[in-house]
């Protein structure tokens, strides 16, 4: 008998990327933030709702379902909103996945925190491994019964997108289960499934605004799909924490998402900044994926990524390696500034 439970005993958490001191100058390439800072309609906003904190925030926040359902063309029982994507993420296992007796279908190199998600709520997890141009293994989520597919697009940590007819094509062979498609990335040029929400009653979109809208800090994601399936979530966050988005999150990322046209001009300078940066790459020999999101996945010539990731800290610009079968001859590159990224590139040409 033990104070901590089995469970606790038994979990392998999520590892996030190093979030260093910010008193050192570093070029922070390592955990998919956006360079720019949120748009300046961020601020007035959250200034606004200080005056209201003694008072709890609106549940369900109201004033983000309507902002995010004006910004797709949903309705407000269209949409959910939670305290970042991650929890949104966490709170569909318990919603759609958990006692089904199935288990959830998901690609073997895809965002790791899936996995930790199956095990803290007890789901089986069934791995599809990608091709070995890694690709999502499209045609394996397609056959048989399971609990449910998770699918990221683009996916991350490769970056490649797959076109919407590849993610109806799962939809109509899994009409019985739920569909996620975790959209964290899609605004640096993949294609939503958003459009497809009305026809299809198993798909549920994943979106956060801690890449696209620069508010990481602020602990904001959001899932769109047809009203049964917000209810659900609902009826889960009801029974955990009725209030994980406070006021001034509210605030901010009602703000922020109203003012597209400033979300639009970071995630073209970046996709800008992302071309010549995979230029450079090749030129210099690495291996990179074709990238739709604001990262690439760059293998250098020599495959040393362990070695490379050490140089470049030396250098004081952080990137990310994960230590896992397949990739570990890869970094994960974030897309700063152009200034970051020549940085980088002449880090690379000094070595
Ligand atoms: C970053 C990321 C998330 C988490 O986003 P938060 O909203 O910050 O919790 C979810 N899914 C994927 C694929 C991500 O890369």
């Amino acid at each position: 008998m033990s104070i901590i439970s089995p469970l606790a005993q038994s979990l392998t958490p999520y590892v996030p990327g190093e979030q260093p001191r910010t008193d050192i100058p570093w070029i922070k390439l390592n955990t998919n933030e956006n360079p720019y800072p949120p748009s300046p309609a961020v601020q007035p906003a959250i200034e606004q709702a200080i005056a209201h904190l003694p008072l709890y925030p609106e549940p369900t926040s109201r004033i983000v379902r309507q902002a995010v359902a004006r910004r797709h063309g949903l309705t407000e029982q269209q949409v959910f909103i939670g305290n970042g994507s991650d929890d949104v993420l966490a709170l569909c296992f318990p919603a759609f996945f958990q006692g089904q007796e199935l288990p959830v279908r998901l690609a073997d190199i895809t965002y790791s925190f899936y996995q930790v998600y199956a095990a803290l709520f007890g789901v089986p997890a069934e791995t599809c491994p990608l091709d070995d141009a890694f690709q999502m293994p499209v045609d394996a989520f397609c056959q048989g019964p399971c609990a449910g597919v998770l699918l990221t697009n683009p996916n991350a940590p490769t970056g490649l997108s797959l076109p919407l007819c590849a993610i109806e094509r799962v939809l109509q062979a899994q009409p019985d289960c739920l569909v996620l498609v975790d959209e964290a990335y899609v605004e640096f040029g993949a294609q939503s499934a958003v459009g497809l929400i009305d026809r299809y009653p198993n798909l549920l979109v994943v979106r956060t605004l801690s890449k696209s809208h620069g508010l990481a800090g602020l602990r904001v994601g959001y899932a769109m799909g047809q009203p049964p399936l917000i209810q659900a979530l609902t009826s889960i966050k009801d029974s955990f924490n009725s209030y994980p988005v406070d006021r001034l999150a509210q605030a901010g990322a009602a703000a922020a998402l109203a003012d597209d046209a400033y979300t639009q001009h970071c995630c073209r300078k970046i996709t800008h900044t992302r071309a010549w940066f995979t230029q450079a790459l090749r030129e210099r020999g690495f291996d990179v994926l074709d990238s739709m999101a604001n990262f690439v996945f760059a293998r250098p010539a020599d495959g040393d990524a362990v070695g490379l990731q050490a140089y470049l800290r030396s250098k004081g610009i952080l990137v990310r390696h994960f230590d896992a079968p397949r990739i570990a001859d890869r970094l994960r590159i974030s897309i700063g500034t152009d200034c970051h990224m020549q940085a980088l590139v002449e880090a690379l040409d000094a070595r």
